[in-house]
């Protein structure tokens, strides 16, 4: 994956306006118009000095083709994050980001490389090791939250989800006891927690070899925890609702410090101490 080499970042000059990345350093994005940072999911200087180094390094910059980028990477990075935070369309984009059709073409290229996943992996794993964890986990939550979906999301992936009265999609998430993402399936809503888990499972088995525990809640019992033990490997522990425990559990209900250790005999009651995501998930979060 072609990221900003380390030393190459290090060393590098910052461009006349201040900015350290590429497109302000060796493209146009010097020339063009600062923006005033106004939003609340813009990014903050602390973030932006840890995201503009594991960003995607440019095929242009060595001469793979294509014209330097004519817009500041931190403007594209703030545009992506005001449409994730407020659901806009692209074309509703504010005014004062970059034109909508450069920051959709920049994202559309780094999802479908994979960068925006790579770059997500190597922030969670910094994180864990920042929290003196290995970057591989060896325990996760899963859960599933189902999204209602607009008309013109197809019917072909959208469904109606009977449970929660909502016509739309599912995500199967799965994240470790941080409540950082490992991993999420996206199905029309129609499909079952438990059937939306095996995917889910499967591609946990495949990018995370140490991983040998589960919890889930009573909706993931059955056939599943024998599949999963047999199949793949894990120990799916289902997690039952307790008087002094949350009425279910989600991946929600993850924290830090109060998270059980795999083989934790009443994980249930580890899991009533807290009810949110970590502070270290925040700096990662649009919006916060
Ligand atoms: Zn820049």
């Amino acid at each position: 994956m072609p990221f900003y080499p380390a030393t190459l970042f290090a060393g590098a000059d910052i461009a006349e306006n201040g900015c350290v990345c590429v497109a302000c350093r060796f493209g146009h994005g010097r020339t063009r118009a600062a923006r005033v940072r106004r939003y609340t999911s813009d990014t903050t200087d602390a973030q932006w000095e840890q995201l503009a180094a594991v960003l995607p390094w440019p095929v242009w910059l060595d001469g793979g083709g294509g014209r330097p980028e004519e817009y500041c990477r931190r403007q594209i990075i703030d545009a992506i994050f005001n449409l994730a935070d407020n659901g806009c369309k692209w074309r509703n984009l504010p005014c004062d980001f970059p034109p909508w059709r450069t920051v959709y073409g920049l994202f559309h290229r780094w999802w479908h490389s994979g960068d925006v996943l790579a770059v997500h992996n190597d922030l969670r794993d910094r994180l864990r090791v920042n929290t003196s964890r290995d970057p591989d986990p060896t325990a996760a939550i899963i859960d599933s939250q189902t999204v209602r979906a607009a008309e013109t999301v197809g019917t072909d992936t959208r469904g109606w989800d009977g449970g929660k009265k909502m016509n739309g999609r599912k995500r199967h998430i799965i994240v470790d006891t941080l409540g950082l993402l490992l991993i999420c399936h996206v199905t029309a809503a129609s499909v079952q927690d438990r059937d939306g888990a095996r995917t889910a499972l499967r591609q946990l088995r495949e990018l995370f070899t140490t991983l040998a525990l589960v919890w889930a809640d009573g909706v993931y019992s059955g056939k599943l925890v024998g599949w999963a033990r047999q199949q793949l490997g894990i120990n799916l522990d289902i997690v039952r609702r307790s008087d002094k425990g949350p009425d279910s559990l989600s991946c929600r209900d993850v924290g830090s410090s109060n998270a059980p250790s795999p083989g934790s005999p009443n994980a249930a009651d580890a899991f009533a101490t807290t009810n949110a995501y970590p502070n270290t998930t925040k700096p990662w979060s649009p919006g916060r």
